[in-house]
C-alpha cells in the first residue's frame, strides 16, 4: 500500500486515549467513532500538503455489535453530533474511527465502505481519513480512499 507522508493527522494524546478507551468498552466487538477537528492544506516546495488536526471525539455505539464489523447507521444521532461540532465547536468531520481485535488495517468490508462514501454524494462523507486502531497493540493507523485506491497516511500522536 502505498504511504503519503504529506497527508497526516495529528491526534493529541488525551484524545489518544478516549480512542482506546472507547475501543475497550466495546471489546471483544468493534469500536467505532467520529473525530472531528479542522483540515489545513499548506504549499510547500514539494507540491501540497494536508494536515488533519483532532480535536473532538465522539465514541458511538455500533449498531450491529460484532467482532468483526462495526456499525454506524443512526441518523439522527449522527446529525446532531453534526450540528454540535459544526455550531458549537466550529469543527468538522475528519475522521471516521474503528478498532479492530488485532490488526489496524483496513479490512475488506472497511475498503468496500471506503469506496462506497467516496462515490457517494455527500460531501461530509468524502476525503475523510479511516482512523484504525489494533485494540490490543494500541497502534493506530491511518488511511484515505481516493480515485486510484486506499493510500496509508501519516499519523501522528502529539503530546
Ligand atoms: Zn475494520
Amino acid at each position: 500500500m502505498k504511504f503519503e507522508k504529506n497527508i497526516k493527522i495529528i491526534i493529541p494524546e488525551k484524545i489518544f486515549f478516549q480512542l482506546q478507551e472507547c475501543s475497550r468498552n466495546a471489546s471483544p466487538n468493534e469500536s467505532c467513532g467520529l473525530i472531528f477537528g479542522d483540515i489545513q492544506e499548506l504549499k510547500n516546495e514539494e507540491g501540497y500538503q494536508y494536515i488533519y488536526s483532532a480535536k473532538k471525539f465522539e465514541c458511538i455505539k455500533s449498531s450491529k455489535p460484532s467482532p468483526v464489523a462495526f456499525l454506524m447507521d443512526n441518523l439522527e444521532k449522527f446529525n446532531e453530533i453534526f450540528e454540535e461540532a459544526a455550531k458549537k465547536f466550529n469543527l468538522r468531520l475528519i475522521s471516521i474511527f474503528h478498532s479492530h481485535p488485532g490488526s489496524a488495517m483496513p479490512s475488506g468490508v472497511d475498503s468496500n465502505y471506503m469506496r462506497m462514501l467516496y462515490d457517494w454524494g455527500d460531501l461530509r462523507f468524502k476525503h475523510q481519513i479511516w482512523t484504525i486502531i489494533d485494540g490490543k497493540k494500541k497502534k493506530l493507523n491511518g488511511f484515505l480512499f481516493l480515485k486510484d485506491g486506499i493510500i496509508q497516511i501519516d499519523v501522528k500522536i502529539q503530546k
